[in-house]
């Protein structure tokens, strides 16, 4: 059996444990990624990346290679519709318009299938020194002890392998082995529904779908699916398409008809070719925890929902973010013992509430809104309420700004409790993402921003500047500092001083009176 040391082991190589190898290996932690499958599997899946995400791919050093995998050209359009009955139907209205808070981040959204993601990630994990990768290995063992963890590994040839580190985290998806293995629970609403996942060609629904302008995915709402979706995306601008919408109970690929499912669901009929026919249970679950000791979960491992409005990847890559920093920052000697426990802290609250306030509640209000309205026994009373759904769409997308407001870490945070709903602003403000603003000399605060913490300083007091580097030295931590005026857009901020943590958030926002940096910085590093 061979033998293997390193910082970190990641279980598993999907989206959220590459992204986080990008993240570990950059900031020069060795870490060794087991991974199941020699290459990333053929089923789209998460295709939505958000303006954030792609905030993440920036720093990763993956943005281009990702945009130029993209299928979808820039002037095609990756916009969402909604529409009732069928998707060819009278009445449909925009949806998941994420262009509305892209100025509050610094990149654009963008789309592409999953596969292509992962496989561009996979290209920069192989620059790294730092990241070795176990591409068709299966981890079957995870254990710890006072001093480390050792995950036990097999390839498909029979060979085993033993790798022993100090921390492990599972990014092993929704059946997770780390998960199990750490005695860590989960919390799960079953909601009962049996779901199809298909992938087909058919460049006839490309023709029929022609007239919807800039749309690449499109959610059918119908009276007799108690606000369960019927979701078709386009994984490219010719033939390829996705679908997944709740089957009877008992459905097989064989006892089914899925092309007379889907013509019924457009409201034509239209030729199509299958390439996948798969099922997955619709249920929410999250864990209790996101660690255990030295093991921790990331990604869906942590959390697993359906695929409604796009939170699954982006919210595996937050985790990840969230969880690289903190991991480096112990592993270098800068932390507080405090500090990987907030990994938890902070982002299990978020999913629990965008589980709660997002997911479940599209699942509620589109079945209130289907039960209560009805063109066919009301015209008028269902046209009214289409109407004042439509306008209501903006403000979704506007309220879902996770933040970590009640976070251990945070000094001076206005009080409110950490989760998923908030609200987009160009104040920097503790426990929320800093939003973009461009710098006198021409380039953005995004571009500034250092590895470790940054301390952006707009005609600052010198001696507030002095202490905030004298309290970052006693304690190790890398600053940044970055010097501009207050004027110009950076007036938003409405601060002098503020602390950005290495994930873009900001720790402390202030200036007068002089804020006491020692206490600042020995909070934000967990103490
Ligand atoms: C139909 C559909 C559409 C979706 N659309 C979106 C969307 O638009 N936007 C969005 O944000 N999300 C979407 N999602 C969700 C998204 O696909 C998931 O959230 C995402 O894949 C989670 O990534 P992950 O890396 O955490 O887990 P996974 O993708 O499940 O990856 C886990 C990896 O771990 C490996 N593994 C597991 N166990 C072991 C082991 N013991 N040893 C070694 N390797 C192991 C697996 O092979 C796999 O590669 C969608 C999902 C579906 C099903």
């Amino acid at each position: 059996m061979g033998q293997q040391a390193s910082d970190v082991v990641i279980v598993g190589g999907g989206p959220v444990g590459m992204g986080l190898a990008i993240e570990l290996g950059q900031r020069g932690v060795s870490c060794v990624v087991i991974e199941r499958y020699a290459q990333p599997q053929p089923i789209p899946k998460g295709q939505n990346l958000t303006q954030r995400t792609m905030e993440h791919f920036h720093c990763w050093g993956v943005e281009k290679a990702v945009r130029a995998a993209s299928p979808i050209p820039v002037d095609f359009g990756i916009g969402g519709l909604t529409a009732y009955g069928t998707l060819l139907g009278p009445y449909h209205y925009d949806w998941y318009q994420r262009v509305i808070v892209r100025p509050y981040y610094f990149r654009d959204n963008e789309r592409l299938p999953q596969y292509d993601t992962e496989a561009a990630l996979r290209a920069r994990a192989a620059e790294l020194p730092e990241i070795t990768t176990l591409y068709g290995w299966t981890a079957q063992e995870v254990t710890q002890d006072a001093a480390g963890v050792t995950v036990t590994a097999a390839s498909a040839d029979g060979q085993t392998r033993q790798i022993r580190a100090q921390y492990a985290v599972g990014c092993d998806g929704a059946r997770s082995l780390v998960r199990e293995q750490a005695g860590i629970t989960q919390t799960s609403s079953d909601h009962e529904s049996r779901m199809a996942l298909l992938v087909f060609r058919s460049k006839q629904l490309n023709e029929l779908l022609a007239h919807f302008k800039g749309k690449s995915f499109f959610n059918v709402l119908h009276p007799e699916l108690d606000g369960y979706w019927q979701f078709f995306g386009r994984v490219d601008t010719g033939e390829t398409w996705f679908f997944h919408a709740p089957v009877p109970v008992g459905t097989t690929r064989e006892n089914f008809d899925f092309h007379a499912y889907l013509e019924g669901v457009v409201g034509a009929p239209f030729d199509c070719d299958f390439k996948h026919i798969g099922f997955w249970d619709l249920r929410v679950a999250v864990a209790d925890n996101y660690g255990a000791g030295r093991l921790f979960i990331a990604g869906d491992a942590a959390h697993s929902h359906p695929p409604y409005g796009g939170y699954g990847i982006n919210t595996g890559f937050e985790d990840a973010r969230n969880l690289g920093w903190k991991l480096a920052a112990t592993l270098q000697g800068w932390a507080a013992p405090g500090l990987l426990a907030t990994y938890s802290e902070e982002r299990q609250p978020v999913f629990v509430s965008t589980a709660r306030d997002f997911i479940v509640n599209y699942i509620e209000d589109d079945r209130a809104f289907l039960r209560a309205h009805d063109p066919q026994r009301d015209r008028e009373d269902f046209e009214k309420a289409w109407a004042v759904r439509a306008s209501g769409v903006s403000a979704e997308i506007q309220s879902f700004e996770p933040n970590y407001e009640s976070s251990s870490l945070m000094v001076g945070a206005a009080g409110g409790a950490t989760g998923a709903v908030g609200s987009h602003s160009f104040k920097a403000r503790a426990g929320h993402h800093l939003a973009p603003q461009i710098l006198s000399g021409g380039r953005n605060v995004f571009e500034e921003l250092g590895a470790g913490f940054t301390l952006l300083a707009f005609d600052a007091q010198a001696p507030h500047v002095a202490a905030f580097e004298a309290a970052a030295k006693a304690h190790g931590v890398p600053l940044k500092i970055v010097y501009d005026t207050s004027g110009e857009g950076r007036g938003a901020y409405e601060a002098r001083l503020v602390l950005v943590r290495p994930d873009a958030f900001v720790a402390f926002a202030g200036g007068a009176p002089a804020p006491d940096a020692a206490t600042i910085f020995a909070t934000a590093i967990g103490g």
